[in-house]
């Protein structure tokens, strides 16, 4: 069986994860036509992004998903800072000015799974899954792209007059189109994994400055808790007693290894596209910025990408003109800027400091003085709102 196509189509959306499963919604929303096809057969299932912030959560709330992202969701109302276990303040950000004064936080793969099923439940549109993108040739008024199944023995090849590269940090959408793709690692090791909730306090999510390096902690879901802790090299595949007995080292909390569902170890790395619009090719979500997952806020990023994007694509289609999508590459391109130069001061704070005394001068200037505002706006992304601010 060949992959069932026409050989002509408006859009074509590489990459059916966060941001081009949330351009999709939008898209179908305003009536423009478009294929979505991902080269995962099956949907994920890793925890990956936990955090869902204001100017998002306004989004689901738009699209009528709020309730049932809600279901398997947990609010964080305040974020409480500790010098090792000794816990010096917090920061409130119910205080925000916003409908929804929260972070939610919920495993990736359940919300991915609540914007797929809308977009076949209300829109009748199905994830073409286990089809690449390999070929891409750019011509003046459309692209050529050629699609396979994982073998290669199946291919198809189409016009598309915008492709919409939500592909990824490695997005062959960028590669083939020749856009670069500039920035650096850290040197910042990490470790995390996901544990059940021995803490209780559901709305609070702690972050600890110690001596040896930062500890994070996030409720979400259910009865969830992430345990983030830095490290002084990489371990690809930390086991769940060592996540906990370091946690327990450097803040007084185990998490109970025998109930971990997930770890892993990352290092930081931040990169931005050289543009996000070039010959007919649109890039959205990590496939144009990958920024810090400390502090960083990459999947919401994502969505205000596809907010804006889905706002002057129809202009741009029915005007044959541009001008909005370079709008677009040049204004998302600022915004994913000071998301990333933000992730990295917070990677910065997370490193180990041998002065006592720094440590808790910067978590009483972030919590204790009218800087903490700052902060608060800046955790729940209210300084970087989507297109449409005044959404409730
Ligand atoms: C540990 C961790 C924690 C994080 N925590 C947060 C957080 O709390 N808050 C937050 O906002 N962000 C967080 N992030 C970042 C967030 O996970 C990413 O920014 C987000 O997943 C990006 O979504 P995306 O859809 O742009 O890309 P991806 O999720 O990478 O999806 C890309 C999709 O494209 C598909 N694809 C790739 N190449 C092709 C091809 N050639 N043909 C067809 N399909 C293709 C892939 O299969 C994939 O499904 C975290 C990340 C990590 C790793």
């Amino acid at each position: 069986m060949g992959i069932d196509l026409p050989e002509k189509i408006k859009i074509l959306i590489v990459g059916a994860g966060s941001t081009g499963l949330m351009l999709a919604i939008m898209l179908a929303e305003k009536g423009i036509p478009f294929t979505i096809i991902d080269q995962k057969s099956a949907t994920p299932t890793h925890s990956r992004s936990i955090g869902i912030h204001p100017p998002s959560i306004s989004i689901f709330n738009r699209l009528g998903l709020l309730d049932t992202l809600m279901e398997k969701a947990n609010k964080v109302t305040h974020g409480e800072a500790y010098i090792g276990s000794k816990p010096m303040g917090q920061i409130d950000f119910t205080k925000v000015d916003h409908a929804h004064p929260y972070i939610l936080t919920v495993p990736q793969y359940h919300t991915e799974a609540v914007l797929e099923k809308k977009l076949a439940d209300d829109y009748n549109i199905k994830v073409l899954r286990g089809i690449y993108l390999t070929t891409l040739t750019h011509f003046e008024k459309y692209c050529w792209a050629v699609l396979q199944n994982k073998s290669g023995k199946i291919q198809h090849g189409l016009k598309a007059t915008y492709i919409i590269g939500c592909d990824g940090i490695g997005s062959t959408t960028r590669t083939l189109t020749g856009i670069g793709f500039e920035g650096s690692t850290y040197p910042d090791y990490y470790m995390m994994g996901d544990f059940e909730d021995n803490i209780g306090r559901r709305d609070f999510a702690t972050v600890h400055l110690c001596k040896e390096g930062l500890v994070e902690s996030f409720p979400h879901g259910i009865n969830t808790r992430r345990w983030v802790v830095k490290t002084d090299h990489l371990i690809k595949k930390p086991a769940a007693q060592q996540i906990a007995e370091v946690a327990k080292e450097r803040t007084g909390n185990y998490p109970d290894p025998e109930t971990n569902t997930m770890t892993s170890g990352f290092r930081i790395k931040r990169f931005i596209a050289d543009s996000f619009f070039h010959k007919r090719a649109i890039l959205a979500g990590d496939a144009a910025h990958v920024n810090s997952p400390i502090g960083g806020q990459g999947m919401n990023l994502g969505w205000m990408d596809a907010d804006y994007l889905a706002e002057v694509l129809p202009d741009a289609i029915n005007k044959n003109s541009e001008e909005p999508i370079e709008e677009y590459s040049k204004k998302r391109r600022v915004k994913a800027n000071i998301a990333a130069s933000r992730a990295g001061f917070n990677t910065r704070i997370g490193r180990s400091f041998n002065s006592a005394l720094l440590r808790k001068g910067l978590v009483s200037v972030m919590v204790n003085t009218p800087v903490s505002d700052y902060f608060i706006r800046s955790f729940t992304m209210l300084d970087l709102p989507s297109r449409n601010p005044e959404l409730p």
